[in-house]
């Protein structure tokens, strides 16, 4: 989500006639756009204005902006801590970015702009978008669930949603620029509804634009993935057979006392259904370890959730107390060690069932969407499954952009390696 809303960013400030450069020293006016979902995510901002100050001491003309959800939430603790930073404005507030700058320079004094909007969704702004296989397009912003660990509502706002056609038209205008790949974006994804639509219908829409290889969609929602949506990711060959289904925790109570609105039950049945649905899907999770007041048992309750739904893999996260929310005023925290021996872990845990669910590609044949040059060895293709798992394969003479099927040779840690099968290209 940051990265789109910093194409966005970057879309109002090019079309004002400013210039991007490609390193902090040479630019005039700086701008960090801030994440305070994770305590480590705040950390980095910190170091990294710590070292911007660096910056403008050596330039005292220069202006710095922290944007996004930080600015949101920390506004009073920069402006008295870090007299240096000159603009704060929060994730709604983007639009008024010309003019603030303009009006910094007249009179050089801090500007702050957090103020929430039910309504911006920047339905008219198309990003600037890097080259590239996927284009982001935001569809939906803000949060209305307040799940009891999570500062996203407070630093977000309310759920609203863009208009359809806005939306196509956006991406339309994705694929006349060359990208083949879509990711939907929104703090719930499948909470999307504008005018009636709802998100498989939006989804399917979209599925028939012309010339879009493939889309995805991140954030969704359990609570908000029903059989229509799945009938409707089955009916397009074009939707990647891959959900992101967010656990945080396997305890009913733990659950509960998140407010995440489904039971360990409900959620592996879910996942049962979207296999069935979706034979061959690729299914990734969060999990949080160490929520206030989680007692081993129901630690091991989260181990037996993952190894009854094998996800194909997770992003792990230890429990971090965000001021605002409720989860940090309960006084049974747990100590960083316990949390850290948590984590390592369902990490663990998780290595484990991604082997396995690797291992049964060996020998199959997979359609990968060619991506990039690999990393370690530049004769060679990185591409993703539609199913999103990584595939490092033989280049021949294929391009970028290209979906070619691959024989699946090896899978070792969280990588696929193969063999181009034959000359045909995939349409
Ligand atoms: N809307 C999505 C998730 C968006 S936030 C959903 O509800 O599933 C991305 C992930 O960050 C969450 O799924 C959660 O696992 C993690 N997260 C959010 N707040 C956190 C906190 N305070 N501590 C640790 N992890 C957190
Ligand atoms: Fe945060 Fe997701 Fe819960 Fe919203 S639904 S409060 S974004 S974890």
């Amino acid at each position: 989500m940051n990265v789109s809303d910093s194409e966005l960013v970057e879309t109002l400030l090019v079309d004002q006639g400013y210039q991007k450069v490609d390193h902090p020293n040479k630019s005039d006016i700086l701008f960090v756009n801030t994440c305070s979902i994770r305590e480590h995510a705040e950390d980095k901002v910190h170091s990294l204005l710590g070292r911007y100050n660096l910056l403008k001491r050596q330039n005292p003309s220069m202006i710095i902006g922290v944007l996004g959800c930080m600015a949101q939430s920390l506004k009073d603790d920069i402006l008295e801590n870090k007299p240096y930073v000159d603009i704060v404005l929060g994730p709604d507030s983007y639009r008024r970015l010309p003019e603030i700058l303009k009006r910094h320079e007249k009179d050089e004094q801090s500007l702050v702009d957090t103020q929430l909007s039910k309504y911006e969704v920047y339905d008219d702004l198309f990003p600037r978008r890097k080259d590239g296989v996927n284009a982001w397009v935001t569809i939906m912003r803000g949060c209305d669930k307040f799940c009891t660990f999570c500062i996203v509502p407070f630093t977000r706002g309310r759920e609203r949603s863009r208009s359809v056609e806005g939306i196509v038209k956006e991406v339309k205008k994705a694929i006349c620029n060359g990208f083949s790949e879509i990711t939907l974006l929104g703090q719930n994804v499948n909470s999307y509804y504008y005018n009636d639509k709802k998100f498989p219908e939006l989804l399917d829409v979209i599925a028939k634009v012309d010339g879009l290889k493939r889309i995805r969609y991140t954030s969704p929602h359990p609570q908000d993935i029903n059989e229509e949506l799945l009938e409707i990711m089955a009916k397009h060959d074009n939707i990647c057979n891959y959900i992101h289904l967010p656990l945080q925790a396997g305890s009913n109570r733990i659950l509960k006392r998140m407010n995440r609105t489904y039971t360990k039950e409900n959620f592996i049945e879910l996942a049962q259904k979207i296999r069935t649905f979706l034979p061959g899907v690729g299914i990734s999770t969060d999990i949080i370890v160490g929520f206030p007041g989680e007692t081993e048992e129901e630690f091991n309750e989260t181990l037996e959730v993952m190894r009854k739904v094998k996800f194909d893999s997770s992003f792990t996260f230890k429990y971090s107390p965000r001021k605002g929310t409720k989860a940090i005023e309960y006084d049974d925290q747990l100590g960083e060690y316990e949390k850290q021996r948590r984590l390592t872990k369902v990490i663990e845990l998780q290595k484990f069932n991604t082997a396995l669910r690797n291992q049964s590609y060996v020998n199959k044949v997979v359609d990968v969407l060619i991506e990039k040059k690999s990393k370690r060895n530049e004769s060679k293709w990185a591409g993703r499954t539609d199913s999103n798992k990584w595939v490092i394969f033989n280049r021949l003479d294929y391009n970028i952009n290209d979906i070619v099927p691959v024989l699946i040779t090896k899978s070792k840690g969280i990588t696929l390696y193969g063999e181009i099968t034959k000359k045909v290209k995939v349409a």
